[in-house]
């Protein structure tokens, strides 16, 4: 099992407040010192590694000397402005004496939601692992609104791992897995290696958050392990307040996986396929298929038509010269500017549009050949 980690090949770790910020609301630095090791010693293992770390409005919290107990929104907002500089500093400095160049990305629910907004976000979460640099991702506190929240950092990590196509995520939390029944309550509490299959029988058993720091009980993990697993990742939950917490995990550590059936590559074909309703079609020439079918993104100068009325990141049905169905993908451009696109180079893109847009009218990535 420990494999998984050692394994993976982009891993997204998700740190909660109360394993990042001591009580008296500092970032523990020694043991984030720590974690940036493991986090080097992943990447020196060929990994991409994207960190999701809480901690913000515990940080600002003190700084702002708001009292203990919950906060009204707008003061956990308050709190969380002035806490993610403390956060983003303190990821700097931890990441830099190993050697790695942090990266700070806010993301909202609708980033990871609306297709057109999720296309950027995750171009540039691509960008910053292809450059080489970690980035550590952290939800919009200060603009979300609580209808728009995600409230729990568990769910954007999940939703993270889905976007990039991650393999694994791992939940560094206060509790290091799951179990049939409160281990603190109840003695005779069985510990979960493995979860092979989220079962209402296991949804019965989560309990409640053990600890007011963070947001994130059981009952959010199970949604989050929902979303990764659907996406093809494998969930890990694991004790984060240890030394070296992924060094231990990926020598065997204890901790509680919840598996995928799928791998992430298959998973997002399938939701390419069946999950999304195609909103037009590209025509393509005879080149073109030929490039497709070898693997290659899809070029506007290979289209030789454009129906129907889509937005950017839209599913489309992609046609060979003869007519026949040959791929679908998520289109980068909407069908306005996709027709201008027709027959185009890459190279005039700009001229044509106004702006530097992106080379591929659907990126490989993006692509699934049927
Ligand atoms: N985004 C919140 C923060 O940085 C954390 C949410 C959570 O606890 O999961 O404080």
């Amino acid at each position: 099992m420990s494999g998984r980690l050692n394994e993976a090949r982009r891993v997204v770790i998700k740190i909660g407040s109360s394993t990042l910020v001591a009580p008296e609301g500092e970032p523990r630095r020694v043991w984030l010192n720590g974690l940036a090791a493991d986090i080097a010693a992943l990447k020196a293992q060929g990994a991409d590694v994207v960190v999701v770390s809480s901690g913000a409005i515990a940080l600002g919290r003190r700084r702002l000397k708001l009292a203990s107990g919950a906060l009204k929104l707008e003061e956990a907002q308050a709190a969380a402005s002035v806490g993610q500089i403390a956060l983003a500093e303190a990821w700097t400095e931890a990441l830099a004496a190993n050697g790695l160049t942090a990266a700070q990305i806010l993301l909202t629910l609708d980033d990871t939601e609306e297709r057109r907004r999720y296309l950027n976000a995750r171009a540039t979460i691509g960008a910053l692992l292809t450059l080489n640099a970690v980035p550590v991702i952290n939800e919009n506190d200060t603009v979300a609104t609580a209808e728009i929240r995600f409230g729990d950092n568990d769910r954007l990590a999940a939703r993270v791992a889905a976007m990039i196509g991650a393999d694994a995520l791992v939940l560094l939390s206060d509790i290091d897995g799951l179990y049939t029944d409160n281990p603190v309550k109840n003695a005779d509490a069985k510990f979960l290696p493995e979860i092979a299959e989220i079962t209402p029988a296991i949804e019965a058993m989560a309990g409640r958050p053990g600890s007011d720091m963070g947001s994130g009980g059981m009952v959010t993990k199970l949604l989050a392990a929902k979303i990764a697993t659907a996406a093809g990742c494998h969930m890990a939950i694991a004790l984060g307040q240890i030394d070296r917490p992924l060094k231990r995990l990926a020598e065997g550590g204890r901790c509680t996986w919840v598996l995928a059936k799928s791998n992430p590559a298959a998973a997002r074909k399938q939701w390419i396929l069946g999950a999304l309703k195609p909103a037009g079609t590209l025509t393509l020439d005879a080149g073109a298929e030929t490039a497709l079918r070898s693997g290659k993104s899809l070029l506007p100068i290979g289209v030789t038509a454009v129906d129907g009325r889509f937005e950017r990141g839209d599913a489309v049905i992609v046609r060979g010269p003869s007519g026949a169905e040959i791929a679908r993908g998520l289109v980068a451009y909407d069908s306005d500017e996709a027709r201008r696109l027709v027959g185009r180079r890459s190279s005039e893109i700009e001229t044509v549009l106004g702006y530097p847009g992106r080379a591929a009218m659907i990126h490989r990535d993006d692509l699934v050949v049927v």
